[in-house]
């Protein structure tokens, strides 16, 4: 029985958010056949026919965590938390249908406020295709709290998990990394200028790509069409929420594999490196534990390496190597470096 007054109470933050989840549901079991996988993946698959999944996946995002809506207009930010869930379908290489919205709004909020938010939310269900089919709505007494479920389709033999990389593939990812982060600080820093001096405008000049990314990420549902279009299933695949480090971990770990990348393979954006310089945070830094990109993680046989080398914005950062090697990153200098996730982690101390 819980008892509040015990001495001997365990802080939050010495599991951590990921050690939480698997204290928490470590001995619940599937009592139904038809979930082929609960919880450990971007995203839940269920069985809805001999042949056919559906994708599940769920996010919170709350005022003063997740956003602060001193820098972040709400037309973004109704787009960007549909956008988030979406990435989480398409890390599972299935193709989203649907989202609930559901919101909590302190007394400082007005309709037309909701009308800006609610437009972002459409952006984003148009250029997905994907539909509104409900959500929930309730008042709050500390600001704005948005939870998303986003609902999406596959054949079963197509759903691509965490789980399957093997020893020789080829660690891929789409874009470039660290932006999202970048943008933040540049967000955060015009933020503190701001609140010093009020008459004094945002500059932003030369940070439109970061402060992009951060405002208004993508879902690379493009990357899983043209995969698809070329042949290739990757054998495991992740999307980049936490930050390249966590997250190739996450492959790593579910995998039971090892990884060796390449600093200099790592696409990172001129305006990450700028960002850097201005801020003394090494672009590398970023590039491997800045979260938020949205980017795919993902891992494909040696057999692709012609069609993969030459796929647009797609990029070859290393290769999976058996478990005791470790997850290493190569550094531009030659120097090996250990992994460790730094990244997003709610609850770190
Ligand atoms: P992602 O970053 O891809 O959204 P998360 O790290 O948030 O994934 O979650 C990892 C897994 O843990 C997912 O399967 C998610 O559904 C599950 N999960 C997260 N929080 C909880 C919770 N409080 N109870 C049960 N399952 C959870
Ligand atoms: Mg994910």
């Amino acid at each position: 029985m819980f008892d509040e007054n015990a001495e001997d109470l365990t802080p939050i933050s010495r599991l951590g958010e990921f050690g939480l989840i698997e204290h928490l549901t470590r001995e619940f079991e599937n009592h139904n056949p038809d979930v082929v996988k609960g919880i450990g993946d971007d995203a839940a698959v269920y069985a809805v026919s001999e042949k056919e999944v559906h994708l599940v996946t769920t996010d919170l995002l709350i005022e003063g965590v997740h956003f602060d809506l001193r820098y972040v207009p709400l037309k973004h930010l109704g787009y960007k938390s549909v956008v988030v869930n979406l990435s989480d379908i398409y890390a599972m290489n299935g193709k989203p249908f649907a989202i609930t919205m559901s919101v909590a709004l302190s007394s400082k909020f007005t309709v037309e406020a909701m009308d800006a938010f609610y437009e972002g939310v459409q952006i984003a269900c148009d250029h997905y295709d994907v539909d509104l089919i409900g959500g929930d709505t309730s008042s709050s007494r500390v600001g704005m709290v948005i939870s998303v479920t986003a609902i999406g389709k596959a054949a079963k033999a197509d759903v691509v998990y965490r789980s399957g990389a093997k020893e020789h593939d080829l660690i891929c990812i789409s874009g470039d990394v660290g932006g999202a982060y970048a943008g933040l600080q540049v967000l955060e820093r015009e933020k503190a200028v701001f609140l010093k001096n009020p008459g004094v405008q945002p500059d932003l000049v030369g940070r439109d790509y970061v402060v992009g990314r951060q405002l208004k990420p993508e879902a690379r549902g493009d990357v899983v069409r043209l995969l698809r279009e070329n042949g290739i299933k990757p054998t495991a695949m992740i999307d980049l929420s936490d930050g390249l480090a966590s997250d190739l971990l996450h492959i790593c770990k579910q995998s039971k594999k090892g990884a060796t990348i390449y600093e200099d393979k790592i696409m990172i954006d001129h305006e990450v490196i700028l960002v850097g310089e201005d801020l003394g945070i090494p672009a590398l830094t970023m590039a491997l534990n800045g979260g938020e990109d949205y980017e795919l993680l993902f891992t494909v046989s040696l057999e692709h390496y012609d069609k993969i080398k030459t796929m647009k914005g797609v990029t070859i950062i290393g290769h999976i190597v058996e478990e005791i090697a470790g997850v290493n990153l190569i550094t531009a200098n030659g120097s090996m470096l250990p992994l460790q996730a730094q990244g997003w982690n709610h609850f770190k101390d």
